[in-house]
């Protein structure tokens, strides 16, 4: 494991093996038996506990994620928070986690929500704490066993977690953390017959390959995969505050975000202002060492993908760039792209670094089909003063998260997912607990 900011190596972690991710699984399979029948107050106490506890490390566990992963202080800040609230919602659900009564003559016809068994959660490296939590919080509130294995890069938040859910009195085996290759223990969890549901956060290519190969055990998925979400501004916005936002929409987490508004599309008249707006916020963002606390963006997240992001801005019109530390560690300073055609490479695939493509479009016609123009369809901005057109463009959006003038996309109260080959399914919100069940319908006969 390195330290993007440094290049220094921060701890190594031993990869696990198929026979140990067997085990793990066999043993996972085997605690289901008993965390099912948990009484829902008490499962619901135990992850308040937990959340309690990860509430008490929450500097260790951010410290953490600056030092593996290079991010801001800050945001890893707020990661760390992010899962303590996450487990919160999710405990308030095993006491509410209820079925139906459906009237049907000669009986009496009830639904159960059944915990699935073991569930598998597979992370990326872009955001190790949060998007653990939103498969195993849920995961765990329903009566399943967890196990989740982080990405190569970024094992070290998730390994702590399992720790500390151990300390807070959660069972042995219950939640167990399996680092490693995705080609061995993320493949097992596909494979493995014990595993009921695999809970992916990844590449669509992979998420591609994870589903088919579900699909052989009729294998519960669910997926949230890459974007190229669209940053829509119309001439009638409130430019100022959507050119000073629009930076943080797309460089927060050194772009490597899935929701990114990477493309900017900006309706013609206001293209020439927009532009000269925005070149004094993407100057004005601080690239620095991101355990400081003023830092509003980190390095990325390897040398690899420093360079792959390079590769974008290869033979692409760089309208301006902001700053970035000289010295060791993977920088890249924000770059802002001008787009000629949507046929341009920069414009249509992820990029996933601090790299934005800016387009002009006519009308809200056009801008609804220059957004929708894409494989992706995971989240998207719209800035307008007139609420009609917001609604028409909101609705008209093909993507999972919309929001109108602002960029908020994810909250863990309220669902969050992607359209098209975004993603499937969703996570967070009130309707996240039964994707980690199967609804079981029973009739009592009341006949003599
Ligand atoms: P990735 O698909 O390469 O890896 C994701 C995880 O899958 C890793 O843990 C990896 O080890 C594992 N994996 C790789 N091959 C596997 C296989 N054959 N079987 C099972 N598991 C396997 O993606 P990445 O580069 O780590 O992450 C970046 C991508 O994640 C981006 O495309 C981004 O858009 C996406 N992402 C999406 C969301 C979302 O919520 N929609 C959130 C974050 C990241």
């Amino acid at each position: 494991m390195l330290n993007p900011a440094t290049g220094e190596v921060v701890g190594t972690v031993a990869a696990t093996s198929l026979a140990e991710t067997d085990a793990a699984i066999a043993r996972a399979a085997a605690a289901f038996e008993t965390w099912r029948a948990v009484a829902p107050g008490d499962r619901a106490r135990l992850l308040r506990r937990f959340a309690a506890v990860v509430d008490a490390h929450l500097a260790e566990l951010a410290g953490l994620e600056v030092r593996n992963s290079g991010h801001t202080v800050g945001n890893a800040r707020w990661e760390a928070g992010n899962v303590r609230d996450v487990l919160d919602y999710y405990a308030g659900a095993p006491e509410r986690l209820t079925g139906r009564q459906i009237p049907v003559p000669g009986g009496l016809d009830v639904t159960f929500h059944e915990p699935l068994g073991v569930v598998g959660v597979i992370v990326p490296w872009n955001f190790p704490m949060p998007i653990a939590a939103w498969g195993f919080a849920p995961a765990l509130a329903a009566g399943n066993t967890v196990v989740l294995k982080p990405a190569e890069l970024t094992p070290l938040t998730a390994l702590r977690l399992a720790e500390l859910a151990r300390e807070a009195g959660l069972p042995a085996d219950v939640f167990t953390v399996l680092p490693g290759a995705g080609s061995v223990v993320g493949e097992r969890f596909v494979t493995h017959p014990a595993v009921r549901k695999v809970c992916f956060t990844g590449s669509t290519e992979v998420g591609t390959r994870i589903m088919a190969g579900c699909a052989a055990q009729v294998k519960r998925v669910t997926l949230e995969l890459g974007g190229k979400s669209a940053n829509l501004v119309f001439a009638d916005a409130d430019l100022e505050r959507a050119a000073a936002t629009a930076p943080y929409a797309v460089f927060d987490n050194a772009g490597q975000d899935c929701c990114a508004r990477s493309r900017i599309l900006v309706q013609r008249p206001a293209y020439d202002r927009f532009l000269e707006l925005l070149e004094p916020a993407v100057r004005a963002l601080r690239v620095e060492d991101p355990a400081r606390e003023t830092a509003e963006m980190g390095p990325l997240i390897s040398a690899g993908q420093r360079d792959r992001v390079a590769g974008y801005v290869d033979g692409a019109e760089v309208a301006f760039t902001g700053s970035r530390p000289d010295g060791p560690g993977f920088w890249y300073a924000p770059t802002v792209l001008l787009a000629h055609s949507p046929a341009d490479r920069h414009w249509r695939e992820e990029i996933f670094g601090p790299v934005v493509s800016v387009l002009p479009f006519d009308d809200e016609a056009d801008a609804v089909r220059l957004a929708n123009d894409t494989e992706y369809g995971l989240s998207g901005s719209i800035w307008t003063r007139d609420v009609g057109r917001a609604l028409r463009v909101a609705r008209a959006v093909e993507a999972g998260n919309l929001s109108v003038n602002s960029h908020s996309s994810v909250r863990y109260w309220t669902p969050f997912g992607g359209m098209k080959r975004s993603g499937l399914g969703r996570e967070l919100g009130p309707d996240a607990l039964h994707a980690f069940t199967d609804v079981k319908n029973v009739f009592i006969a009341t006949e003599e």
